[in-house]
């Protein structure tokens, strides 16, 4: 692999307070770029200051959203060290969207160095205060200067990074959820399973109606049937009907989350049985109202799990949990965060040393 270049900063900007962080906002002083062509394969690794792209305007990504996208986090543990969760895990999944999207395979060793050069060169920015880290964007974009419906041969990896504080900083609250009707996010045989921009445009009315009537995410139907649930905003979805945990299976529109993944592991180890497979909104509504419902979370990165305290599709509703966090979504809580800060050991080898 070529050497990563470094050019650094000649001013380095003022962190963050770490106990107001929002979200995605304070990127920080570098950000690593290693260019694609095609015959001549991935070439000039480098870290530069953080700072604006320059864009052809025909560039296709800005026309045909030939781009995707991975979400994983730099953890400060108790020791001053920092460690990523899975980082395996969010390169084999970009590759895969790769291969969805018709853009290059990047090689996971150039992939990770990446990200942990400019993890180490950052070091400063991993914010040491309780449920707080660095959020790590990478991402992939085609470049070809021209018009026209085609695969890029100039592609960009860039990875940016910023401090991010806890997702929800009073605490795991129980959201509202709405059954989207109208919209969906994905089609078997579309683009679901990937990480790419396009999922997140096509999503985002469906998200702005859930908000402005009262709830923060939708649950999504399928596309063919309008009947099976799929995931809850942009996390994956479990339950726990009778004992056993129920997830959607990755049928093709459904994106393979990181969480997911670890979650399932972790309820197996604990004995649980563990189903993917199709579910209904019928099938849930019916387990809430029979009292065989006991608790609903969403997974993802950002927020590691998110309880689920009311659905509502058209004018029905259910309360779930009593609207509290139930017992298997915070052990699942404590359990991730514990490895991810370092807290609890980590016998599954998912943490690696930046
Ligand atoms: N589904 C969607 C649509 C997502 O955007 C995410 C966040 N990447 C997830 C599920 C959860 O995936 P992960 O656990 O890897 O963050």
């Amino acid at each position: 692999m070529e050497e990563i270049k470094i050019t650094r900063a000649a001013k380095l900007k003022e962190k963050p307070d770490s106990s107001t962080l929002v979200f995605g906002k304070n990127m920080t002083d570098h950000m690593f770029i290693v260019d694609y062509d095609e015959g001549k394969g991935w070439h000039d690794p480098r870290i530069v200051p953080y700072g604006p792209l320059q864009i052809d305007p025909a560039a296709k990504v800005l026309h045909y959203a030939e781009e995707i996208f991975e979400g994983l986090k730099a953890y400060r543990t108790a020791d001053g060290s920092i460690q990523l969760f899975r980082p395996d895990c969010n390169i084999e999944r970009m590759n895969n969207s790769a291969e969805r999207m018709c853009l290059p395979q990047i090689p996971a060793e150039l992939a990770m160095a990446g990200i942990t050069e400019l993890v180490k060169l950052e070091r400063d920015w991993v914010p040491t205060e309780k449920d707080t880290s660095l959020y790590i964007r990478p991402f992939m974009i085609g470049l070809d200067p021209a018009l026209g419906v085609h695969a890029s041969h100039h592609v960009q990896f860039i990875v940016i990074v910023c401090p991010v504080g806890a997702y929800y900083p009073e605490g795991l609250a129980p959201v509202k959820i709405y059954v989207e009707q109208e919209d969906v996010r994905a089609v078997k045989g579309g683009t679901g399973m990937a990480k790419t921009g396009g999922n997140y445009a096509a999503s985002l009315r469906a998200g702005d109606r859930a908000e402005k009537a009262g709830y923060s995410q939708v649950l999504w139907l399928d596309g063919v049937h309008r009947k099976y649930i799929e995931e809850v905003g942009a996390m994956n979805v479990m339950f726990k009907i009778n004992g056993k945990i129920l997830t959607p299976d990755l049928n093709g529109s459904v994106l393979p989350g990181v969480t997911r993944r670890s979650c399932i592991q972790l309820l197996k180890d604990w004995g649980y049985e563990v189903e993917e497979r199709r579910i209904s909104a019928e099938e849930l509504f019916q387990a809430a109202k029979n009292g065989t419902m006991e608790e609903a979370w969403g997974t993802g990165t950002a927020a590691v799990v998110s309880p689920i305290g009311e659905l509502a599709e058209g004018d029905e509703k259910v309360i779930i949990s009593g609207n509290k966090i139930g017992p298997v979504t915070q052990r699942l809580y404590d359990e991730l965060t514990g490895i991810q800060w370092g807290r609890l050991p980590d016998t599954h080898g998912w943490t690696v040393k930046v």
